[in-house]
């Protein structure tokens, strides 16, 4: 389709951002407005607020400091005026000149030089004037004005938008199609399309900004409900799918349940009770089961795992269990093998990795078709090695989101035979909402109740100047014959090592990102961090000192303040055999104080170790530092988890730090996780097929996702084959769902045949 403004050029620059087609140009949002019909006064400004301003330039001047350029306009109403500075902007010289009307936008501020007001880095626009032609100051002016985040530098910036998507708007007035049923529109009060994206692209007057901010009008609420709507449906239908499909119909007699229970080396608790009886009513179905086993670190999901591969093995079938490292497989490995030594059957098991050596891997595979292994505990390698299973029934999967590969099962069986049950299994909290609506083609099983007898770990910050205590703590916790683990976030070096520790990025005071133009904003991370992009150059990663290493910091350690002890290096560098060697000493306690880095984060069990120590603590992200801190406390003796704190931190690493310090309840953490980093971050983006939206954020829209999801299942129950009954609109329109359900699949999620 012919977009006026839209050349050769500016659709490459486009389709770079994601923007293919005029429908998408249409569904990037505003993330702002500013409401130019009644703007705001300045004698209204109150330091603190983050304010949009209307006002007229009064000077402008490029300042040379010491430290950097500075450019400085002033702008004024009447006798008020405000000052507007931005950092190293030599760009903005002559960009501005007395009688210019402008739109500021950024955090009011008190200026020391005088009783006025200032505004560090606003967002701006320069404001048509008589000279501009009527449709630009129809657009721009006297009305509330969308604000976009730019789709390529100032010149494809809210201006040039605003006409774009205006003449897309005009061009297609009457014909955007519907793709929702008229009367479910009607039950759920909210405006058509065509509707809906008019008015949230230009507001009609009298709008309430409130609502506009923070999408919460009819037509925002009628788009998100849209894109939503497809992902549940999508979702219920995979469901639907799967249960319709040929899985095996396992057993179980009293000689299986004899065979659960025997292993069990103590109580379950009521959760793990219920968790088994749920995967084990899906064992039993003849469609397959897809199950998530979600609990919290040392909830106890192992052996709930194991019981069910134990219901697998008793009915003649074969148990695969996959972990995300060697050291997990083999820690699995070593955990069945003592719980199946209670067992009066005792299964032959095989462990099958990566770095195995030849012949070993070949005699694990040979064993594993012949049917000869019964359970198998391995890593990826389990599906890179090209393993096929004699008759393989259930896979379980540790921590689901560092694979990605739930559809890749069917490889591992035989031909002709029915598709093994899986459960995966993950320790990342996911709020229960989201978990419930985004997994909604698994079930969910949730481990809600840690196994009793565990004292409540002991959490403090500690300030670095004081951390001459905490290692003279580490070695009287030594001396009681207790292990430590001391934990940095890079291995060696500046953090370009390990990019995957992205949270200083979100410190204001630390970024490190070009300078944003106008407000990247996608997430419901505040502002601010856009709004001072400035400082950068003032904290390169080389620059920032004594950011500590795990390999400095194991030297220094080892030399002064813990020197006599036994203490290690680990981290993702070494070999898998090296690190295979230390993991194993420490467990065998050979090793008192393992320093490292976040190696050691996932599922690693030593249940002697009381101490974690976290170096650069304000750098962790909250499930991690979760996770870290689920390390220890995991035996009978009390655990302690110091949280050391160097640099200036941010507010949102303060609000990290405190949340440790007060709660060990993995999913409040987990929601204050996901309101900080925006679902996308929190999921480590589409690894684990979570949908890219482009109107929807789960964390502010969650009320819709509910309501989403149950129309979802009602409209599928009513569309199904088999209904006539609770029909929906007309045939036409329903066929329009479906077709479209199919584009937005294919188009946002690419997931529609798989798994
Ligand atoms: P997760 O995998 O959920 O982090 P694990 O399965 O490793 O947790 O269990 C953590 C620790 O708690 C293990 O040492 C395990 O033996 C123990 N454990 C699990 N369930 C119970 C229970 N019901 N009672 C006592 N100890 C338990
Ligand atoms: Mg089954």
């Amino acid at each position: 389709m012919y977009v006026r403004g839209v050349g050769p050029r500016v659709a490459e620059l486009l389709a770079a951002r994601g923007i293919q087609t005029a429908e998408d140009l249409l569904y990037h949002l505003p993330f702002r407005y500013e409401d130019r019909q009644n703007p705001r006064s300045l004698d209204e400004l109150k330091p603190g607020e983050t304010a949009s301003v209307i006002a007229e330039v009064r000077g402008a001047a490029l300042l040379r400091t010491r430290r950097m350029p500075l450019f400085e306009i002033t702008v004024g109403q009447g006798r008020l005026a405000l000052k507007c500075i931005w950092f190293n902007a030599t760009y903005l010289n002559g960009k501005f000149h007395a009688g210019q009307t402008v739109a500021v936008y950024g955090k009011v501020e008190p200026s020391r030089s005088s009783s006025n007001l200032k505004m560090i880095q606003p967002q701006f626009e320069i404001l048509p004037d008589s000279s501009d032609d009527a449709e630009t100051r129809l657009l721009e002016v006297g009305r509330i004005t969308p604000v976009y985040e730019s789709l390529g530098g100032s010149r494809l910036a809210s201006r040039w938008q605003r006409k774009v998507i205006f003449h897309l708007l005009e061009g297609m007035r009457g014909s955007v199609p519907e793709c929702l049923p008229r009367e479910m529109l009607a039950r759920l009060e909210l405006p058509g399309r065509e509707q809906a994206l008019r008015e949230v692209h230009f507001p009609a007057e009298g709008t309430p900004l409130e609502q506009l901010q923070s999408a919460a009008t009819p037509a925002h609420r009628r788009l998100i409900f849209e894109e939503l709507f497809f992902l549940e449906l999508g979702l219920e239908l995979k469901r639907r799918r799967m249960r319709k499909r040929a899985g095996i119909a396992f057993g179980t007699s009293d000689k299986v349940r004899e065979a659960v229970r025997e292993v069990l080396p103590f109580h379950p608790t009521a959760a793990q009770k219920r968790a088994l009886g749920e995967i084990v009513g899906d064992m039993r179905q003849p469609s397959p089961m897809r199950r998530l086993l979600q609990g919290d670190v040392g909830s106890g999901k192992t052996i709930v795992a194991l019981q069910a591969m134990i219901v697998a093995m008793e009915n003649g079938y074969q148990a695969a269990l996959m972990a995300p490292t060697e050291i997990l497989a083999t820690q699995h490995y070593l955990a069945a093998r003592k719980l199946l030594e209670r067992s009066s059957r005792k299964p032959r098991m095989v462990l099958l990795t990566g770095s195995l050596e030849d012949d070993r891997k070949r005699r694990a595979r040979g064993q594993i078709n012949r049917g000869e292994a019964q359970l198998v505990i391995g890593t990826h390698a389990l599906i890179e090695e090209k393993v096929e299973f004699d008759r393989l029934g259930l896979v379980v999967v540790d921590e689901q989101h560092r694979f990605g590969v739930l559809q890749r099962f069917r490889l591992m069986k035989k031909p002709n035979q029915p598709e093994p049950d899986v459960l995966v299994m993950t320790a990342t909290p996911i709020p229960r909402t989201l978990a419930l609506s985004l997994y909604g083609d698994l079930d969910v099983s949730i481990l809600d109740e840690l196994p009793p007898g565990r004292t409540p770990i002991v959490t403090r910050r500690v300030p670095d100047e004081r951390a001459g205590e905490v290692w003279d703590f580490v070695r009287r916790e030594v001396e009681k014959k207790r292990q430590a683990y001391i934990v940095y976030p890079v291995i060696e070096g500046t953090k370009e090592d390990h990019p995957e520790l992205d949270f200083s990025r979100d410190d204001p005071d630390a970024g490190t990102g070009p300078p944003v133009q106008s407000g990247s904003r996608r997430t419901a991370k505040s502002g601010t961090a856009e709004l001072f992009p400035g400082s950068a150059q003032e904290a390169s990663p080389g620059a920032r000192s004594g950011l500590k290493s795990a390999t400095e910091m194991y030297e220094k350690l080892g030399a002064g303040p813990l020197a006599g002890l036994r203490v290690a290096l680990l981290h993702g560098r070494l070999d898998a055999d090296e690190k295979e060697t230390v993991m194993r000493r420490f467990q065998r306690g050979e090793i008192d104080v393992l320093v490292a880095t976040t190696v050691i984060e996932v599922g690693v069990d030593v249940p002697n170790a009381t101490v974690m120590v976290i170096g650069h603590a304000e750098r962790f992200g909250l499930a991690q530092l979760h996770q870290l801190r689920g390390r220890v406390g995991r035996g009978a003796a009390r655990g302690y988890c110091v949280l050391m704190t160097g640099e200036r931190i941010s507010p949102q690493g303060e609000e990290r730090l405190n949340a440790m310090v007060r709660t060990q309840d993995g999913f409040e953490l987990a929601e204050l996780d996901l309101v900080q980093r925006g679902p996308g971050e929190f999921f480590g983006t589409r690894q684990a097929g979570l949908p890219d939206f482009r109107v929807a954020n789960l964390v502010r829209d969650r009320k819709l996702l509910e309501l989403a999801k149950v129309e979802a299942a009602r409209f599928a129950n009513a569309n199904g084959s088999d209904a006539d009954a609770g029909r929906e609109g007309t045939d036409a329109e329903r066929a329009r769902v479906w077709a479209r359900l199919k584009e937005a699949w294919q188009r946002r999620y690419g997931l529609v045949e798989a798994g």
